[in-house]
């Protein structure tokens, strides 16, 4: 027997329900999370903790559907997706104003991840019915042809720090190639998530083909993926809980894409353009308080430009105003008190190990409630130091010297992570060669995030993660392929 969930007050929000075959219910625990707005530490509404039976229900559910939705035309998939995408255009003020208040997020950086995750829809819908395979010459007696396959039931695992334009960013493809799916949002900032599975069926979207499964990372994020009838996993989030995920897979021999975390460096050679860099650097670590994976967290400057550049950042990031996302202001809050623990203590630890903390390295006074932290800017770090090393995932930067562009690369190159570089210099040669050698999945070269990043295929190496999402590559990250050969009468 379902349970009835107590409904929000707030009828801005979801309902809160899992959404299992098309339908809403309750968890079959009858148990709920809370979930709360970081820029005040309110609870905003409760949410259905899904259970592992839950799990079960939806894979059962999305395998169902799987066989209707793979032979539904390319071309009718598009145009359901398609429709989403404008409907949720459409609606991007809704959905703005619940991400700003579920992620503490300021309003126009939701406003723009809104943008950018009906971005997916538009990219992805138009490539359906443009999924093409190969003919491979054998001689006169053979046709061989390739089929991108989807590959069947795929659960999709996302973080809560950009809940909306993540969930969208695999959904979408997923979904585009003929795969049906089971979604586990972030427990942090499940409600956007929510809303999307229902407008997907508000767009006509078959019943069963997306399920929705909000809970714990511990209870239905793991049921999924001990699930024995899923068939892939994309996974959004940190490099131990991507460790658990892999290891589990293994058991399967099922396949997957890991998006994990990263430690990004900025490498500014001194004949960059100063003015044309500072803004975009510093909004690569200041936006969203620094919860982004690719935030641009360590600052690599040549020598000769080294105090120009600390000076900078440091007026940069003390201007910077701090408070609740719906004032939108430069940076809200941390998505919740263990992360603002967690922020505080990699920069209490810097500073009593001899780092100069230039500006920042405190949570605000006057904004209580909320789990806020400064913007920090830090020189005089050892580039091997925790602080340089392992990801904050806060507002801090680290702003260290380099001799040359060997030395450049070495420190570039000299964390676990491999997800994003920028690289700023006005010498053509300079730049390429630079980029060839940066040891991450993303290189930007005066630029760091260009168009939103839609079409650009992001990923890591080494503990960043493997596999590739957004642009085309994502498509094929959702397929497998097979080669048929016919021999000829
Ligand atoms: P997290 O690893 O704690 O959680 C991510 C998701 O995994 C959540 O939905 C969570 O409920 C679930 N989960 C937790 N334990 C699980 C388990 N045992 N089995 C299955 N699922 C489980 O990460 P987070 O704190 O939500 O997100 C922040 C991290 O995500 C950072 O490291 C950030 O760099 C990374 N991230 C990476 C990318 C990328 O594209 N590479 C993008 C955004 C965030």
């Amino acid at each position: 027997m379902t349970q009835q969930l107590q409904r929000p007050q707030d009828r801005t929000l979801p309902d809160g329900d899992l959404v299992i075959g098309g339908e809403h219910r309750a968890s079959s625990s009858g148990e709920t999370f809370d979930v709360f707005n970081p820029s005040t530490g309110a609870k905003l509404c409760s949410v259905a903790k899904g259970t592992a039976g839950d799990v079960d229900a939806a894979v059962r559910s999305a395998r169902a559907a799987f066989a209707g939705w793979r032979e539904t035309t390319p071309l009718e998939r598009g145009r359901i997706l398609a429709r989403a995408g404008r409907m949720l255009a459409e609606r991007q003020a809704e959905f703005a104003d619940v991400e700003c208040r579920d992620a503490g997020k300021p309003k126009r950086q939701a406003v723009v991840d809104t943008v950018v995750a009906a971005r997916y829809f538009e990219y992805y819908s138009g490539y359906a019915d443009k999924l093409h395979g190969r003919t491979i010459p054998l001689g006169p007696d053979f046709l061989d042809y390739t089929v991108l396959e989807p590959h069947g039931v795929c659960g999709v695992i996302t973080p809560w720090n950009y809940p909306l334009a993540i969930a969208c960013r695999s959904l979408v493809p997923a979904l585009a190639v003929g795969n049906s799916v089971v979604f586990k949002p972030a427990e942090d900032a499940p409600l956007t998530g929510l809303m999307l599975v229902d407008l997907l069926h508000e767009a006509g979207l078959p019943a069963g083909v997306l399920n929705v499964v909000p809970g714990l990372g511990t209870e239905a994020g793991a049921a999924l993926v001990e699930h024995p009838d899923v068939d892939h996993i994309s996974f959004t989030g940190s490099v131990p809980v991507g460790q658990r995920v892999m290891a589990e897979c293994a058991k399967h021999l099922r396949p997957l894409t890991l998006e994990l975390g990263g430690k990004s460096p900025h490498i500014v050679f001194a004949d960059a353009d100063f003015d044309k860099a500072l803004p975009v650097i510093m909004n690569s670590i200041f936006q969203h308080a620094g919860q982004t994976c690719t935030a641009g967290s360590r600052l690599l400057v040549q020598e000769s430009v080294y105090d120009k550049w600390v000076a900078a950042a440091k007026a940069h990031a003390a201007k910077l105003v701090v408070g609740d996302a719906s004032e939108d202001l430069d940076l809200g809050a941390l998505i919740n008190e263990a992360q603002q623990t967690r922020v505080a203590g990699f920069v209490d630890q810097a500073r009593e190990s001899g780092v100069t903390v230039e500006t920042g390295g405190r949570r605000p006074d006057g904004l209580a409630g909320g789990w806020y932290y400064e913007p920090t800017v830090l020189s005089n770090v050892d580039p091997l130091s925790p602080i340089a090393q392992e990801e904050v995932f806060g507002p801090v930067l680290t702003v260290i010297p380099f001799r040359d562009a060997e030395h450049a690369v070495e420190l570039a190159n000299c964390t676990e992570y491999g997800l994003a570089a920028g690289v700023w210099s006005s010498d053509v040669d300079t730049c390429v060669r630079t980029a060839a050698q940066v040891r991450a999945g993303q290189v930007y070269v005066n630029n760091f995030g260009a168009g939103g990043g839609v079409e650009l295929p992001t990923g890591g190496f080494g503990k960043s993660g493997f596999g590739r999402e957004k642009g085309l590559e994502a498509l094929l990250s959702f397929t497998s392929v097979k080669n048929v050969s016919l021999r000829l009468g």
